[in-house]
């Protein structure tokens, strides 16, 4: 087998307890697929976009496919017999995409396969566990997309990317930023403590020896390997490098950091509209207005500006919901100001 083609780490110390699981699905994924057909024994099928490939594997374990539009370019015969399972088989979908990838469609094409799938073993809407491969930093396109999937914090390290590994120079200081997506439980993802994790009793779940929980937030939040400290201004743990400005109200990086500019990319706290912050919020204007009784409040840089206490933001106010109605849909926080105003505003 050409070099080239093992050019992913296997995934040999990420264990998962998942019973009778005895077939994989590796889209965009071929080093794993070869690890699990050659070395486990185990039943594999490999979707990739490598017309390469196609020489060394046969049909029954390859078919060359475009993951961004579930587009099979040989008979998908083969991989739908792959599919069908006996009575306790278990199949698993992983998938590696390229970074540059845009979520909604890995995510329409994963959907489509997991149909595929409860199509052809005559089952009813059934999901199928899904392991996604994919940088700390695109969470939130991916919670937009496939909400049912949450972060598992193992590190995992390439080792033909300069940028993803943990060896040699290029090694980042907080290890890769690379991560799984899964829609597995997370507390059946053991990671090992000889390698750096540990498990958090209160999040039951395994996370990074470095991420430490928090109480106020509930949650062990550090994603990127450092140690998150908690702002009590913005009521959130923040990346231990961020400097708290007082006139954005937020934390953000000390360098380069131009308020206006900053302020233009946030999410309002009140209104969760993008591009403006708190204090230039047109629609809690309206409402204050609206609400005679609400005392003007001076000092709008610190504190809650719905009450007005200190030690947190107006995302955890307990008296925001007098002003604002929330609701979930599409794992999307909807808010909408209470009774005359109408308008719908989008997430926090
Ligand atoms: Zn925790
Ligand atoms: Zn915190
Ligand atoms: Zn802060
Ligand atoms: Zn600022
Ligand atoms: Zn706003
Ligand atoms: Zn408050």
């Amino acid at each position: 087998m050409p070099n080239t083609f093992l050019t992913r780490k296997p995934w040999n110390s990420l264990r998962i307890n998942v019973a009778c699981l005895n077939s994989i699905v590796c889209m965009g994924a071929p080093r794993l697929h070869f690890h699990l057909r050659r070395i486990r024994k185990m039943q594999s099928f490999l979707l990739d976009f490598d017309e390469r490939f196609g020489a060394y594997l046969s049909p029954r374990e390859f078919c060359l496919y475009n993951m961004c539009n579930n587009h099979f370019f040989y008979n998908r015969d083969p991989f739908e017999l792959f599919l069908k399972c006996n009575n306790n088989d278990r199949v698993l979908i992983v998938t590696d995409p390229p970074f540059g990838c845009r979520t909604e469609l890995i995510a329409h094409t994963l959907r489509s396969l997991v149909r595929l799938h409860n199509r052809i073993n005559c089952l009813p809407a059934t999901p199928l566990p899904i392991f996604w491969v994919y940088p700390y930093y695109m969470a939130n396109y991916i919670k937009q997309d496939m909400p049912e999937l949450q972060m598992c914090d193992y590190k995992l390290n390439y080792t033909n990317h300069s940028r993803y590994t943990n060896v040699g120079i290029a090694r980042r200081s907080y290890g890769s930023p690379v991560r799984v997506f899964t829609n597995v439980p997370l507390e059946l993802l053991q990671l090992q403590s000889a390698e750096g994790y540990k498990y958090c009793d209160k999040c039951k779940r395994y996370t990074g020896i470095e991420n430490v929980h928090c109480d106020r937030c509930g949650n062990c939040c550090s994603q990127n390997g450092q140690t998150y400290r908690h702002c009590q201004f913005c009521d959130m743990c923040v990346k231990p490098n961020y400097v708290h400005c007082t006139n954005c109200r937020r934390c953000s990086q000390r360098e380069g950091h131009v308020c206006a500019l900053y302020q233009s990319m946030q999410r309002c706290w009140l209104c969760g509209q993008r591009s403006h912050i708190e204090t230039n919020c047109r629609l809690w204007l309206q409402l204050k207005r609206r609400d005679r009784q609400q005392k003007q409040r001076k000092d709008q840089h610190y504190g809650c500006i719905i009450c007005g206490q200190r030690g947190h933001s107006e995302r955890r106010c307990t008296q925001r919901c007098r002003y604002f109605k929330e609701t979930q849909f599409m794992g999307q926080a909807v808010i909408v100001a209470r009774n005359k105003c109408s308008q719908k505003l989008r997430k926090l």
